[in-house]
């Protein structure tokens, strides 16, 4: 069979799928071919395959570096569920384990080999590899070996030999960091100048995105969890402290939930992450330690409870959820004043060119959180991919703004910070155009200004709101080095003088978490549980579903494995839809290959015709 033709094959026969994902099929094709290959694909696009497939078309065994020995685990127990002959070679094993693994590679039998980056460049290892026919070297993760990345793991400099010593095998490097500089900085390092680059477009047209304004926060996150009891969630927090808070909250309302970072011993934090693929937690609640190793398929949703620090961080970690390419939600609570303090603590930084650049990237992050546009549209344009068109899946697309004529109400903001003399934050300012009567006001005589009471007809959070909006729109500054004091710009003359007119967005009334399945959504959305796939099931349907969940589990669990190695959620809902009667046709479903078939193949067809 031509390669071309065998890829197709391998990908249907071996892993139950029909047809490649955009972008797989190139880097198959050019990999087979034995080119060299550097791949940024976004986190669940199927990174894995474009390996997997080209290291068992083509002869030899295929040797994959990955960072963390939980993932190469992960990876090999995967690819053994559908018949691959896959084994990893690292420090976990024991003497005769290992030998019995080099035993087996001389023979050819192996044809995915997972290695640690440190055992791979050993003295004697590579040589003794060099002897051996190899198919590729796959270097996941790829980003490890830059600095400039957030994962930088120093074993992973050493790779850049791999190319001179054994310059006919091709290299494949895959990431999903986003950063152009890491970019660059990867390619260079593993002596990748000539490898074609492949990217696949960023966006995860699965995952919708919300922001809320954070109010309350122990409260929002109870209530967005709870309308999503039973699924799989991911919580972020900035502290570690802050992360056992949140984690003990959640546990009080009866949630399974566990704090994760790397305070906790190695121990502790394998069990976590293990009760977490299990489905045995519902929620890690973790700082941005838990992240390299999550290979979980079916999070269906990530919090983000504290802003992040770059827009980077958030792509990657909202990105851990719903890897499976069904519907998932992320949300972000967000506040200025966590911003506030992210960005002093920032300003700490010893390297000037470094805190230049850190505080770049925060300002992205608030001007996405604090944008009243398609959010997809801002983050893939941050990225540098531009989208015509708003994408009908976030927030701001599902429960637009309402715009009206702000022009007034924004003169008596602005010309209340011009009568403080420029010299006071955003409470002096809300208290003085609302005519509060605090000591502070009568202490500094502000009950005399022209300007006092000239408010009082809105509450505190719509002036909040307003000055928000100046603020992010450039009329006002916010003097972050000075107590953040509020400035006028440049841009406020043409407001107070009368001569353009101003459109802003109204608050939103009620601040509402987006809702789960049986949950209050926004008007025209369809609402999520395993997203919208299965609030369109019946109740018929559900039951299946909760059966398949069931024989998935304990198959699973008879082997120690995760449910989702037997079939994922995905795939169990190909089920209940085409309702396959014969082996014939439970091949069709999209995640069944030749040896799940035959190892589950009829414990499932028996369920679904009962
Ligand atoms: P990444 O490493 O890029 O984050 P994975 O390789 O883990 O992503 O793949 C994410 C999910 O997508 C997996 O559950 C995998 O089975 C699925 N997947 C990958 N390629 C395809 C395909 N061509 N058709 C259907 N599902 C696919
Ligand atoms: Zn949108």
């Amino acid at each position: 069979m031509h390669d071309h033709n065998r890829a197709g094959w391998v990908l249907r026969e071996v892993f139950g799928h029909p047809q490649f994902r955009p972008g797989q099929r190139e880097i198959v094709d050019h990999l087979i071919a034995g080119g060299d290959a550097f791949v940024l694909m976004p986190t669940g696009g199927g990174k894995s395959l474009c390996y997997q497939i080209p290291a068992l078309v083509r002869p030899g065994t295929g040797v994959v570096v990955s960072p963390l020995i939980s993932l190469m685990k992960n990876q090999v127990d995967g690819l053994r569920q559908a018949g691959v002959r896959a084994d990893v070679f690292n420090s976990s094993l024991e003497h005769h384990q290992r030998s019995d693994v080099l035993r087996r590679l001389g023979r050819g039998e192996i044809d995915l080999l997972y290695v640690s980056p440190e055992r791979l460049m050993m003295d004697g290892f590579l040589e003794m590899l060099a002897g051996l026919p190899l198919s590729l070297f796959a270097i996941d993760e790829a980003h490890c070996v830059s600095q400039w990345g957030h994962d930088f793991r120093p074993e992973y400099v050493e790779l850049g030999r791999l190319k001179e010593r054994l310059p006919e095998v091709p290299v494949a490097a895959f990431t999903a960091t986003a950063d152009e500089q890491t970019r660059a900085d990867v390619i260079s390092r593993l002596n990748l100048q000539s490898a074609s680059v492949f990217v696949a477009g960023f966006d995860r047209p699965n995952i919708r995105y919300h922001v809320v304004d954070k109010r309350r926060p122990a409260q929002q996150l109870r209530r967005f969890v709870e309308a999503r009891r039973g699924q799989a969630g991911i919580v972020y927090c900035l502290s570690r402290r802050r992360t056992e808070q949140v984690a003990a909250g959640l546990a009080q309302a009866g949630i399974a939930a566990a704090p994760y970072h790397a305070g906790l011993d190695s121990g502790e934090r394998e069990r976590v992450q293990d009760a977490f693929d299990r489905d045995e937690l519902e929620v890690v609640v973790a700082t941005v330690a838990f992240g390299l190793g999550i290979d979980k398929p079916n999070v269906r949703y990530v919090v983000h409870y504290d802003v992040p620090k770059s827009l980077e961080s958030y792509y990657q970690e909202t990105g851990r959820a719903g890897r499976d390419g069904l519907p998932a939600d992320v949300l972000l609570l967000y506040s200025p004043g966590d911003l506030m303090l992210v960005r002093s603590l920032v300003e700490q930084g010893e390297n000037p060119d470094q805190v230049r650049i850190d505080l770049h990237k925060l300002q992205a992050m608030a001007g996405y959180a604090e944008g009243l546009t398609c959010r997809r549209r801002a983050l893939l344009g941050y990225f540098g991919e531009a989208r015509e068109y708003d994408c009908g899946n976030c927030d701001t697309c599902l429960d637009p703004p309402e715009w009206y004529d702000a022009t007034e109400d924004a003169r008596k903001a602005l010309s209340c910070v011009y009568r403080l003399g420029q010299r006071f934050g955003l409470n002096q300012v809300i208290d003085v155009l609302r005519g509060a009567d605090t000591e502070r006001v009568r202490e500094l005589r502000h009950d005399a200004l022209s300007t006092y009471g000239i408010g009082a007809g809105k509450s505190r959070d719509e002036w909040r709101d307003l000055l928000r909006q100046l603020i992010h729109r450039g009329y006002l500054r916010q003097d972050v080095g000075n107590y953040s004091v509020l400035k006028l710009t440049p841009l406020a003359r043409p407001v107070l003088a009368g001569d353009v007119t101003l459109t802003l967005a109204s608050p939103r009334k009620a601040l509402h978490i987006p809702g789960g399945k049986g949950g209050s959504r926004s008007k025209g959305s369809k609402g999520s549980k395993t997203g919208a796939a299965l609030d369109g099931l019946d109740s018929e349907d559900q039951s299946l579903f909760g059966s398949l969940r069931a024989l998935r589990t304990r198959l699973a669990g008879e082997q120690g494995l995760p449910a989702y190695m037997i079939f994922n959620d995905a795939t169990l809902l190909e089920m209940i839809e085409r309702r396959p009667a014969t082996a014939a046709e439970l091949l069709e479903v999209n995640g069944v290959g030749r040896k799940k078939l035959e190892a589950y193949g009829d414990a499932f067809l028996e369920l679904i015709g009962a």
